[in-house]
């Protein structure tokens, strides 16, 4: 079997390949032959810690496997990430394990991808202004691939603790941006595409703070209870997700679902539009939302590539 650690997966995965990656699977979901297997999440009742696994299979690619990791609050006074996970993947022929991958920078890739992915099939493509809300961990990753899908010409950001927002101006100045901090009534009245990355309880952005034509990609809300904008919102626009039963219970769509506003046939899966068996945007007007929950098959489709990278580029441990 082969190991990646964490510390080597900086080298082994680029934007693209994530990007393809995450864009192929959710073909692959869309058309039926790759399937996410139902998502465990537990509080383990011991360092305050949430952990679980998300797993599944593409029938395609032979990719099968798991990604096991969770959330520990106490991790950053011992100068460690607070998330933390594992990938394993295993030979679809026999069962026999055939990779252990260090999780941790791959989750922040593959999800960046799936928002970047979003962007590429449902935004205008005369978009200017990017609106991100939130300046966490995986906001800059949420960026950087954000701003690769259309050419852009600023960035507008929003942070509860504005001085998180210092991370997301290096990362416009990297792509030689202007950057400037605004209140959510600004970003959402100049953004043409939003991303929200937070980990919020209530919606911090509704349909009021949005102008037509926007394409949103909500991120953060991957938990029952979790809201970044409002039902309203949600209402309001055409919706696409990863994954319809994640959406309606763990995604940003469960609240405007719990209130009657929507209903999982007013979802369609990401990975249609890909397929072209839906069109994705059909007007310039149109608020497209894109809810993000994150599935088990993001981690194991680029977990893979990650293996074949590493095994090509000679950095595999091999046991
Ligand atoms: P983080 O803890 O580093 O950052 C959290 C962000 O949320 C910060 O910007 C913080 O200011 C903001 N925030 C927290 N509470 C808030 C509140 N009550 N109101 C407004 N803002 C608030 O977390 P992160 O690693 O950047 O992850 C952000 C979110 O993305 C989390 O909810 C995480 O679970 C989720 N996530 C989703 C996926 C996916 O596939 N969809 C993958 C990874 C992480």
């Amino acid at each position: 079997m082969y190991i990646v650690p964490e510390a080597a997966i900086a080298g082994l995965m680029t934007r693209e390949d994530a990007f393809r990656a995450v864009e192929a699977v959710f073909a692959s979901m869309a058309r039926g032959t790759a399937r996410n297997f139902p998502v465990i999440r537990e509080a383990i009742g011991h360092a305050d810690a949430l952990y679980g696994f998300k797993s599944g299979f593409d029938r395609e690619s032979l990719a099968l496997g798991l990604k096991s990791g969770g959330f520990w609050p106490g991790n950053a006074a011992r100068g460690l990430t607070n998330h933390q996970s594992s990938i394993l993947l295993f030979d679809a022929d026999t069962g026999q394990i055939k990779a252990v991958i260090g999780g941790n920078l791959l989750t922040a890739l593959r999800t960046a991808a799936a928002s970047a992915v979003s962007i590429r099939h449902l935004a205008r493509a005369d978009a200017e202004v990017i609106g991100m809300i939130g300046a966490g961990h995986q906001a800059p990753f949420q960026l950087r691939a954000a701003l690769e899908q259309r050419r852009f010409r600023r960035v507008l950001g929003w942070n509860r603790d504005a001085s998180k927002l210092a991370k997301l101006a290096a990362v416009a100045e990297e792509f030689g941006l202007p950057f400037k901090a605004a209140s959510p009534d600004r970003l959402g009245a100049e953004s043409d595409v939003i991303v929200t990355i937070l980990s919020s309880f209530a919606p911090v952005l509704t349909a009021a703070q949005v102008r037509p034509g926007t394409h949103l990609a909500c991120m953060g809300t991957d938990t029952s209870g979790k809201q970044e904008v409002g039902a309203d919102l949600v209402a309001a626009a055409t919706l696409f997700t990863d994954e319809v039963a994640q959406a309606v219970t763990i995604g940003e769509c469960q609240h405007a679902v719990a209130q009657g506003l929507v209903a999982a046939d007013d979802i369609t899966p990401l990975g249609q539009v890909i397929e072209g068996r839906h069109p994705g945007r059909r007007s310039a007007d149109e608020i497209t939302l894109f809810d993000g929950t994150g599935v088990g098959l993001q981690d194991i489709a680029i977990a893979a590539k990650t293996l074949e990278n590493a095994i090509r580029q000679k950095v595999v441990v091999e046991v």
